[in-house]
């Protein structure tokens, strides 16, 4: 049975912190060969340098997902480093929470860029890869937002909603050998709520955080996915605190 004990070669956008970061660190504990990306160079050699230390194996590189280029650069690097690619693990995103009337315009682009358009430029640099070598697997961190909305999170909760089309049509249209997982945590510790601009929304999101699961919750929900056997495509998780409605 392969388990992501097995070798696996994992690349994990978003990892400089919170849930990425919490999923690089479970996996490489398990055995997995890690590729992590994100921005914020030095919190991803900070990462790499603990992983080391606890005897795993990771690679990263700085990655921009709204770049294509640079999204395909790092998924090469994970095939010629660890020569295959079993995941791309599309997770980073932001939260810029706000009313729509707010009219934070560049706060919408932002999400839709990094949201959407950074879990296809996933799609277009694995696909082809996987596709090739006749299997692979997608997890795609979406949200509860991606299956209802609340007031200030309309555009965050769109861009949500269109991960899980996305995945779902990914699923139908990548064969049997390609799996396609859709992980939509609830409130969840991390860094995600520090970018919002709006008062209201961020006074909103402090009262959510103290419920929030540590990101390791999550990180074991991705980690089941992948260690499931050849065969078994487990298509949607939703896991949230006990006491979120
Ligand atoms: P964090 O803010 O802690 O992590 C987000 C990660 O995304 C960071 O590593 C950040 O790194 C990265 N990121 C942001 N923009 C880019 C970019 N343009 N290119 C590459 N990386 C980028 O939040 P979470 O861990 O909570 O978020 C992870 C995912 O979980 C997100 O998709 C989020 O929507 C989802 N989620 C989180 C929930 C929560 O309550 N925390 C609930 C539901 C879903 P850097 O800034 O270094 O680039």
């Amino acid at each position: 049975m392969m388990s992501a004990r097995d070798g696996k070669v994992v690349v994990i956008t978003g990892a400089s912190s919170g849930i990425g970061e919490a999923t690089a660190r479970l996996l490489a504990s398990q055995g997995a060969h890690i590729v992590i990306g994100a921005r914020r160079l030095e919190r991803l050699e900070a990462l790499a340098s603990d992983i080391r230390a606890e005897g795993g194996s990771v690679a990263y590189q700085q990655l921009d997902v709204t770049d294509l280029d640079q999204m395909k650069a790092i998924v090469l690097m994970a095939q010629k480093r660890f020569g295959r690619l079993d995941v791309v693990v599309n997770n980073a995103g932001v939260m810029p929470l706000s009313p729509l009337e707010a009219l934070k315009i560049d706060e919408w682009n932002r999400m839709i860029d990094v949201n959407i358009r950074g879990v296809l430029h996933g799609i277009a640099a694995g696909l082809p890869i996987m596709r090739e070598q006749g299997f692979g697997q997608f997890v795609n961190v979406a949200s509860i937002g991606a299956y209802e909305v609340s007031p200030t999170a309309a555009v965050y909760c769109a861009t949500k909603y269109a991960v899980r089309a996305i995945t779902e049509g990914l699923r139908q249209e990548a064969g049997s050998n390609i799996r396609a997982t859709l992980v939509s945590p609830g409130v969840t510790e991390s860094e995600l709520a520090d970018s919002i601009t709006d008062e209201g929304a961020r006074q909103l999101m402090k009262d959510y955080r103290r419920i929030a699961l540590p990101a390791s919750a999550i990180a074991r929900s991705i980690a089941y996915a992948i260690e499931q056997p050849e065969g078994v495509d487990v298509n949607e998780l939703i896991i949230r605190p006990a006491s979120q409605l």
